[in-house]
């Protein structure tokens, strides 16, 4: 029986209250209530997240305001060239919710302060603040099971030092007993060795792979042995571009990938309800419109546990089978 399941977002869980330990400046940080990576939702008139396990920080170019350091450059407003970051499902969100879109920003904003005024391990520590805050939240509500942290529900990993934090924040809060597993997909290749390292500490990094990256990010992805998420356009282009990558790095040195159930897998298809929640019983069928659910991640866990060792496809990723222009992306105040 899954239990801690609720109709609402409890108030004031997705708020995080920190202080820099540089200069002991008060921080917010916001966490994202993601239907899909939650452990709790309901389906109402659209399917909400009712448990908030998710940190995002703006999508995009660093010099444009976001956190995207692997971005597609050059090719990213050229429609189907551009690879993911064109169809990216996070930036079509901050296009249509300046709420969403603010509150990533202000995140990044309190991230670079951290980093400018204390470096990797100050940023470490308002991290595992964060999770313990999660932690402490998913005991008061009565979930069960080691606490899942979604990392970069928009955005991406902006430096060494961001990805030292995310790593360090794991070793704190686990050290501190918080039953922990987490997971982020990043284009971030220069911080793949140190997220790597993350995986002793419940950390689990998946190098993100498009048609655009597929080269280097491959060889990245070998040569630390981490899965890679495929971003394709259909079934067809994520088996070419896992063949090219499984070329590219050498034999079993990237695990073999399974098709996401809830981005073009066998949930997307099944007529049941929207692909990215399950029924408490862990069955699509059960689904029920008016009733508690649980995020597809929660169910699924392909991304989430490191015994899976599996990397994972994405079919049309994000659903975007719109393009996202400027507007949404890198055209910031
Ligand atoms: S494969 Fe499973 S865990 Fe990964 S994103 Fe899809 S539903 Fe979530
Ligand atoms: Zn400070």
């Amino acid at each position: 029986m899954v239990t801690g399941l609720r109709r609402s977002l409890p108030a004031g869980s997705s708020t995080v209250c920190s202080s820099c330990p540089g200069c002991g400046l008060d921080l917010e940080l916001r966490l994202h209530a993601d239907s899909k990576v939650a452990p709790s939702a309901v389906w109402d008139s659209s399917a909400r997240a009712t448990f908030a396990n998710a940190f995002p920080l703006p999508a995009g170019p660093l010099e444009q305001g976001g956190s995207c350091s692997g971005f597609s450059s050059g090719l990213e407003f050229d429609g189907d060239a551009a690879g993911s970051c064109s169809a990216c499902y996070a930036a079509g969100l901050e296009g249509y919710s300046p709420g969403f879109r603010d509150m990533a920003r202000a995140n990044l904003e309190a991230v670079r302060h951290v980093l400018d005024c204390g470096g990797a391990r100050a940023l470490g520590l308002v991290f595992a603040d964060m999770l313990e805050h999660v932690g402490s939240w998913w005991a008061r509500v009565g979930l069960e099971g080691p606490v899942s942290f979604r990392w970069q529900s928009d955005g991406d990993i902006l430096n060494a030092a961001h990805a030292r934090a995310i790593v360090s924040a794991h070793r704190i809060a686990r050290g501190r007993g918080l039953d922990l597993v987490g997971w982020v997909y990043t284009r971030t290749l220069g911080a793949a060795r140190i997220l790597a390292t993350g995986e002793r500490h419940g950390l689990r990094s998946i190098v993100s792979v498009d048609r655009v990256n597929v080269e280097r990010a491959a060889a990245v992805a070998g040569r630390y042995r981490l899965p890679i998420a495929v971003l394709g356009r259909d079934s067809l282009e994520v088996d070419s571009l896992e063949a090219r990558a499984h070329q590219i790095a050498g034999p079993g040195r990237i695990p073999a990938a399974r098709l996401c159930p809830a981005a073009g897998g066998r949930w997307s298809h099944d007529d049941y309800g929207p692909a990215h929640i399950v029924a408490p019983s862990r069955r699509r069928a059960d689904l029920e419109r008016g009733a508690v659910a649980i995020g597809a991640c929660h169910a699924c866990r392909l991304c989430v546990d490191s015994s899976a060792r599996l990397s994972v496809g994405f079919v049309h990723h994000g659903g975007s089978r719109v393009t996202v222009r400027p507007v949404s992306i890198g055209a910031r105040s």
